[in-house]
């Protein structure tokens, strides 16, 4: 008899003293704001998320999984030991940036490493069967983290050291890597740049950020060329045009790569209200983005799916996107709705969410011109 399916949830009061400081750009001159506007990474988007989670009776019906503090030992796997020790250093200071615009307050290197540490909690519970699969709902994010520096927000690359210890720990011979926040996972891109070990797809908005990195014909060198799948698409691309994406290229490919293990680097900044993008994702949109990924799961690895939270900036809806994707983990009750959306009808009926526009068929079709060197797609 199979157990019943289990859903893990990694979350931790401590995430929420993760301190940005008062505003995005504070050392620029002159002024770019009269007034400090807050930085859009807020410890309540994740804090509303768990309380969405709660509200809504799902958080009760996962199994908690408590984080670790992820030791030096494993965040080396990526990150110089000169990067660990200068965000060590300035979390002992009232506070700074540890590389280009990732900064932390004072203790803030033990929520970094309790971030690291929640996804590889995460990976840890699905590597064993403890759970089937699991939310990391952490904070700092990780994807945009390079070896030697954070960035754009990310202090340590959670969803790099989480794979690395799936491989390391677990013996796992292949990982995907499925990135959807809005932004280019820069730093898990060059993690495994060179490595058939592990396969990198992003869908990100087109030259976002950072820019330079994401383009299409971001291939990957070596032994890894054909293992970065790069999916830029433009501005307003939405719900049609995201599951055209996941049928087209991104299920194909994950099938055809036949993983032992998912992990979803899940930023939340798709959506209609973002104020960092300018994509038009709704909560249709991120359920049937998890459900594409559920359904990979349970076909190549025994459904072995470990999402980890990334970006999100929209205070009252990237939250509701989170309780929608840990919804659609953990299924609804026979008399259980799904989470009506807070966009109202228009989630239903904007443009964006049943057209596919001329510019993201034409991404689409960029992507696999390029991508047909390496996959049956
Ligand atoms: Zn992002």
């Amino acid at each position: 008899m199979p157990r019943e399916r289990l859903v893990g949830l990694v979350f931790d009061d401590r995430y929420l003293t993760h301190n940005t400081g008062l505003d995005l750009i504070g050392d620029r001159f002159p002024y770019p704001f009269a007034e400090p506007i807050a930085h859009p990474s807020s410890p309540a988007l994740v804090g509303r998320a768990k309380h969405l989670m709660d509200l809504y009776g799902i958080a009760e019906r996962m199994q908690r999984i408590d984080p670790i503090i992820a030791s030096d030992e494993q965040l080396t796997v990526y990150h110089t030991p000169e990067h660990l020790t200068r965000v060590a250093e300035i979390a002992q200071s009232d506070g700074g940036d540890t590389g280009a615009g990732a900064p932390i307050g004072r203790g803030g290197d033990r929520v970094a490493r309790l971030a690291a540490g929640g996804t590889i909690a995460a990976v840890d519970a699905v590597m064993t069967s403890a759970v089937d699969a699991a939310y990391a709902l952490v904070r700092p994010p990780g994807h945009h983290a390079m070896a030697d520096e954070g960035m754009g927000f990310c202090v340590f690359n959670n969803a790099v050291i989480a794979a690395r210890q799936a491989q390391r720990t677990h013996g796992a011979q292949r990982v995907l890597i499925l990135d959807w926040d809005v932004h280019h996972g820069n730093g898990t891109q060059a993690a495994f740049w060179a490595d058939p070990s592990v396969l990198f797809i992003s869908v990100h908005q087109d030259d976002l950020y950072p820019s330079g990195w994401g383009a299409v014909d971001q291939v990957g060198i070596g032994e890894g060329e054909g293992f970065t799948v790069n999916i830029p698409l433009p501005a307003g691309t939405g719900n049609r045009g995201y599951a055209e994406v996941f049928r087209t290229i991104i299920v194909p490919i994950a099938r055809q790569f036949d993983p032992e293990l998912i992990i979803v680097s899940a930023g939340q900044d798709a959506s209609v209200y973002d104020p960092l993008a300018r994509m038009s994702l709704t909560l249709a949109g991120y359920r049937t983005m998890t459900e594409a990924m559920m359904a990979v799961a349970t076909e190549c690895c025994e459904g072995r799916l470990a999402i980890t939270q990334e970006g999100g900036y929209a205070a009252h809806y990237a939250p509701y996107c989170s309780a929608t994707i840990a919804q659609t983990l953990v299924g609804l009750l026979p008399d259980e709705e799904p989470i009506v959306d807070p966009y109202g009808e228009r989630a239903e009926t904007q443009p964006a969410s049943v057209e596919l526009s001329l510019d993201a068929a034409r991404a689409i079709e960029r992507v696999l011109a390029i991508q047909q060197r390496y996959w049956a797609i």
